[in-house]
Order: structure tokens, then sequence, then C-alpha cells
């Protein structure tokens, strides 16, 4: 039994399938992670043309396929051009990042109507704006969408706190700063933990807006380390359980 329905989703990566055909990885408003073939689509003729690549923001009407199969689209228009993504191999290169977050954290047939939202929205910041803070910012606000908000005020080994402690630490399974005779995690300089409260404080564009500078640096390399802690343990998570 297979049956059609309408969604709209973001192309997250795609592969190739036969001689013509392609599987186009989506994540989609409401049904997940989709995985769908797209006929035709590697022939010149294709009806699909270039609006099945990864970063293509879509409105499909796709059939759903046997249990365990894959979809198949049937059509897909463009819902916005996201092509000054590909104008710098910064904006390329930070679209590219934010997709394969996505990917990771995304579920098959999972609605994560969230999740989707997220990843529209900092497409569309990558598209207007350069900042070398966006694909931190998002790593962030996903963890923070988890359940996994860092706590960026107190210790989180001794609960002190307040302008007279000063918090030189961040632990990643701690998930949050460390005062100095608590310690455990990497260095963070004021600055770097500034921006983060900045982040996740609801000043994201007072962070966008700073400067390429070591605490941004910083902050960029804390966000893909807190991602990667996060994807693995919850990768042995889902291990244990299957
Ligand atoms: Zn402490």
């Amino acid at each position: 039994m297979s049956h059609l329905y309408r969604d709209t989703g973001v192309v997250l990566r795609t592969y190739k399938l036969g001689e013509a055909d392609r599987i186009v990885v989506l994540l989609t408003e409401e049904h997940g992670k989709v995985r769908a073939v797209a006929k035709g689509v590697r022939k010149t003729t294709s009806k699909f043309g270039a609006r099945l690549e990864p970063m293509s923001h879509v409105r499909l009407l796709l059939y759903r396929g046997r249990e365990g199969g894959l979809d198949i689209v049937s059509q897909a228009e463009s819902v916005e051009p996201l092509s000054p993504l590909l104008a710098t191999l910064d904006r390329a290169s930070q679209a590219l990042a934010v997709l394969e977050a996505a990917d990771q954290l995304a579920l098959e047939r999972e609605p994560n109507p969230r999740l989707y939202h997220m990843l529209v929205g900092v497409l569309r910041t990558i598209a207007g704006r350069t900042s070398s803070l966006v694909v931190p910012a998002f790593y962030w606000k996903l963890l923070a969408a988890e359940g996994l908000q860092p706590e960026l005020e107190t210790c989180v080994r001794c609960g002190e706190g307040g302008p007279e402690v000063a918090l030189v630490a961040f632990d990643l399974g701690d998930g949050g700063v460390q005062c100095r005779s608590c310690r455990t995690g990497t260095a963070i300089s004021p600055a770097a933990l500034g921006l983060m409260r900045d982040v996740l404080g609801g000043r994201l564009n007072e962070a966008l807006a700073a400067p390429e500078s070591p605490a941004t640096h910083e902050v960029g390399v804390l966000a893909t380390r807190a991602l990667e802690h996060h994807i693995e343990r919850r990768l042995r998570t889902i291990a244990m359980f299957e």
C-alpha cells in the first residue's frame, strides 16, 4: 500500500542510485528524516532540475514506500532560493556543517518540527550575513533544544557563582562551567563565556555581530566538541537499546 503525502523539507544530502536516479535525504517539517528516490534526476531532462540538491528548501509531494522501504518524490518545487549559500566557500562550508549536524540529530520518520525550523532559520542566516559564530551558535541551540542547555552562571560542581567567583573552565561531561577549585574541564576565557551567554540567553544577534577573535574560535571549538560528545553518547545509548 502506498499513498501520497505532502510536506516541506530541506535536502540534507543525496546519493546515486543506479544509472539515473538519486536518493534524497530530507529533513521534513512533519515526517522527520525521510529518504526518497528522485527518479531520473541525473538526466538532463529531469523535471526536478537542480531543485533536489543539498541545501534546497522544497515543497514536496511524496509516495509513501513500503514499510522499511524508500519513498518516491513525485513533485518538488522550490520554497526559496538559498543560493547565496554557495556564493562563498565559507558560506557553503557553514551550510554543510549545519546540514550534517541536523542529519545526525534527526531520526527517521520521527517528526521534529523544531529541528526543521531551526535548520531553515540558520540556513537563512548563513545566506544573509557573515559571522564566524553562526555554526557554533546553532550547535549550542541544538543542544539546548535537546535538553542539554549548559550551565553558564554557577560552578557545576560546587554551585558557587556571582561576580566574585572566577569561572575558568568548561567540563563537557558535567555540562557546564567550573570554578578554579573544582576545575576538571578545559579552560574557557571570560570573553568566550560572555559570547556563550549571549547565544543562549536571547542575545543571538549581538553574539553573531562579534568580530572574529580568539574568543569566537574558543566558542566554536567547544561547540563542536559538545555536539560530538552528545552524538557519541546518544549513538551509544541507541546501540544499547537495540
Ligand atoms: Zn566549584
